[in-house]
């Protein structure tokens, strides 16, 4: 089965985002020039009893940036104040789906998910963060057929999207694997809803773990998010633990990114091997990062 036939096979039935006729950025097309591995942690996965001496581990191994849960909409002064003298800076906000309030049919709890992530966008903004990674639903959050959480998002993203880009933000679409959403499982879905929209404060980031999973090829699949993708998540394909913990290799997607001329932040959400010092092997997995990094001629 070649390429065509498989995105044509695996997309049937996958409703309204089985981007009939989508024609994928060709890989012979010349790559971007000026990509760079900026590399990254969530909050909770760095070693330290407060947010300060976290901040000192990172840029000690060479971090550039740190992300944030969707707390940081209460924490933007701390986060501000923990942030200064350092050469730190906040990349994205992992602010999740809201319990799939935003595509509810339940109009109250929709206008409040919209406010909340509004506000998420606002806290985003004043930290010059990235971008707030947004999942439209998890499993069990939503009834919906993808075609009709597709119309949803239409009509709901503008406006958003507007309100991101008055407050110097954006939202971020995050593909999941099919273990934990029905909706939205590729790359090029996302970038699909991105192209529709063509709007600056809509955009999509891709996690390697999730990417692991379902896509059959990495660098395309970055290559087609393109100039929508505005964050990246590290983690190992199985047990989603810290780079160089465990067999994965990274060359082929960060490919794509060297393609795309991708200068965001490649950020860790990961667990990490049972019994292992984060103090070590945190510092370990950036070395190997860069390697792959290198390693990722095109
Ligand atoms: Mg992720």
């Amino acid at each position: 089965m070649d390429r065509r036939t498989f995105i044509k096979t695996s997309l049937a039935g996958a409703g309204a985002l089985a981007l009939p006729g989508m024609t994928l950025p060709s890989l012979a097309a010349a790559p971007k020039k000026g990509a760079v591995l900026k590399l990254c942690s969530q909050e909770s996965r760095l070693p330290g009893k407060t947010l300060r001496e976290k901040l000192a581990n990172l840029e000690q191994w060479g971090g550039s940036g740190i992300e944030f849960g969707g707390n940081a909409v209460t924490r933007v002064a701390e986060i501000k104040d923990a942030l200064k003298g350092t050469k730190l800076k906040v990349a994205a906000l992992c602010w999740g789906s809201c319990k799939g309030d935003l595509v509810s049919l339940d109009m109250e709890k929709r206008q409040k998910g919209i406010q909340q992530i509004k506000d998420a966008l606002t806290a985003a903004g004043e930290l010059q963060s990235t971008g707030v990674v947004f999942v439209p639903c998890f499993h069990k959050q939503s009834d919906l057929k993808p075609e009709e959480l597709d119309k949803i998002l239409y009509d709901i993203l503008p406006g958003i999207g507007d309100h991101a880009t008055k407050v110097g933000s954006r939202v971020l679409l995050e593909p999941l694997t099919k273990l934990e959403t029905f909706y939205i499982n590729r790359l090029e879905q996302a970038a699909a809803i991105c192209n529709k929209l063509n709007h600056p404060g809509i955009c999509m980031m891709g996690d390697f773990y999730h990417m692991s999973r379902e896509e059959s090829d990495q660098t395309q699949a970055f290559v087609t998010a393109g100039k929508w993708l505005h964050h990246v998540h590290l983690a190992t394909g199985k047990a989603r633990i810290l780079p160089g913990q465990e067999e994965h290799s990274y060359v082929e997607g960060f490919k794509g990114l060297k393609r795309i001329g991708y200068r965001d932040y490649c950020s860790l959400e990961c667990g990490i091997k049972k019994g292992t010092d984060p103090m070590v092997e945190i510092p370990k997995a950036f070395e190997f990062l860069r390697q792959q990094w290198k390693e990722a001629t095109i």
